[in-house]
């Protein structure tokens, strides 16, 4: 079924499919230039991505539900060569990723990413939104909450309303944008009124180990602090009915200190018995902050130095994340563990992970914020000038928006310049 039927359709651009001589010949450069960087012969399947260490996977936020957005940005990254976009455990969203693929693979037949879903087992920073009433605040605000948040995700509008025949009241209207407000944490503390509320909760694990076991979606991602060993067995005894659907289990924990390793390895022996597939760990430095500097990635690369040194590994692949942006990668080559330090056949799980007798110990990057913030430039300003767009029908737009989405995947790609 088309995304145009699935998704509300309300909120949904119809694809105008609009030929005329400009759209195709930008089309043909959006072509040119995802052959000319050599995507179609760098790009390897998912899994051969994982164990040569070139593996990329762009979050889209586990609670970011801009279905626009979503459809967008899927169908940008899949051109880019991601080998996994990771989504909302919402049925609307994996819809909107695929379509997303769908579109991309009508512009050039390149294979398709796998599409993860997140959960979480308890209270986790990717599971949240802000809430405010506008109604509640000064009208005098200088509103810094709007200016500060990286999503777009708070529009507040003053409009006269005339509740009284004597005189007009000038009211704020608007305030967070629920489906595309991820939860980053930026605009609490800037409210100089304290207004703005945190509304945490936990992903449905019996909706999302349904949404499993439709076949356009291929791995799940559980979000744990990795000190809950309760709440983990919980979710894993709800979800594990799901596990023969899937190509790959993630689980996503911040560094904790000592104990971190340890942790990982008593949450593999809780899954072990079930697992059916690969498992990966993403290694979450510092949360949904990668679009704000350079330095933001230092923890996520501090924590796999860790991982490298610990004699106990836990069996799985090892991801980074959280505060990945575009300087990850030479992060991890000043530390000598891009593409170069290999887990060899003590590996017990060799074959679920790898049929092979080894594979790279860090198998890539996932790129959040930072991936986002590079292409929604490119589609805000689409949006300003011809509204809500299928970018393929902008496809001046969708040029620029692929070439920052190669630039960044290129990097642990390899990807070579684009010159036209
Ligand atoms: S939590 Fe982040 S994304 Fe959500 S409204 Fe606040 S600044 Fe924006
Ligand atoms: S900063 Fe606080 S008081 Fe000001 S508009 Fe935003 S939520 Fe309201």
């Amino acid at each position: 079924m088309s995304l145009t039927l699935s998704l509300q359709g309300s909120i949904w651009p119809q694809s105008q499919g609009k030929v005329n001589l400009k759209n195709i010949r930008c089309l043909g450069s959006v072509r040119n230039l995802v052959k000319t960087v050599g995507v179609p012969s760098l790009v390897s399947s998912p899994l051969e991505a994982l164990r040569n260490g070139n593996w990329v996977k762009l979050i889209c936020g586990a609670s970011f539900e801009d279905v626009v957005d979503i459809r967008n940005l899927s169908l940008i990254y899949t051109l880019a060569g991601v080998d996994c976009i990771d989504c909302a455990a919402d049925v609307a969203v994996v819809s909107a990723v695929n379509e997303g693929i769908d579109a991309a693979q009508k512009i050039l037949n390149l294979r398709r990413p796998w599409v993860m879903i997140s959960v979480n087992d308890d209270e986790d920073p990717h599971f949240r939104k802000a809430e405010f009433d506008p109604e509640d605040c000064p009208l005098d605000c200088t509103r810094p909450c709007e200016v500060v948040c990286p999503a777009n995700a708070i529009s507040l509008k003053e409009e006269k309303s005339t509740v009284n025949f004597s005189f007009d009241t000038i009211t704020l209207n608007g305030g967070v944008i629920a489906d595309r407000c991820y939860g980053c944490g930026r605009c609490f503390p800037v409210c100089p009124y304290d207004k703005i509320r945190v509304n945490a909760y936990v992903r449905d694990a019996s909706a999302t180990a349904e949404l499993l076991k439709r076949s356009d979606v291929d791995a799940v991602e559980i979000h744990t602090s990795g000190r809950q060993t309760a709440s983990f067995i919980k979710i894993w005894n709800c979800l594990r009915s799901s596990m023969g659907y899937l190509k790959l289990v993630a689980v996503s924990l911040p560094y904790t200190g000592d104990t971190t390793v340890s942790s990982m390895n008593d949450m593999y022996s809780i899954m072990e018995p079930h697992l059916c597939c690969p498992n990966l760990w993403q290694l979450d430095g510092r949360p949904m902050s990668g679009d704000i500097g350079r330095g933001t990635t230092r923890e996520s690369i501090a924590f796999s130095v860790c991982l490298a040194a610990a004699k106990d590994k836990p069996q799985g692949f090892f991801q980074l994340a959280g505060g990945t942006n575009a300087h990850t990668v030479d992060g991890l080559k000043r530390e000598g563990l891009f593409q170069t330090t290999s887990i060899g056949s003590e590996d017990k799980n060799q074959n679920k992970a790898s049929p092979t007798s080894s594979h790279a110990l860090i198998s890539g990057i996932a790129y959040g914020g930072y991936a986002r913030k590079i292409v929604g430039r490119v589609l805000r300003s689409m949006q300003v000038g011809h509204g809500l767009a299928c970018i393929e029908d902008r496809p001046e737009h969708l040029l620029n928006a692929l070439k920052a989405a190669t630039d960044l995947v290129g990097t642990v790609k390899s990807y070579g310049p684009f010159e036209g």
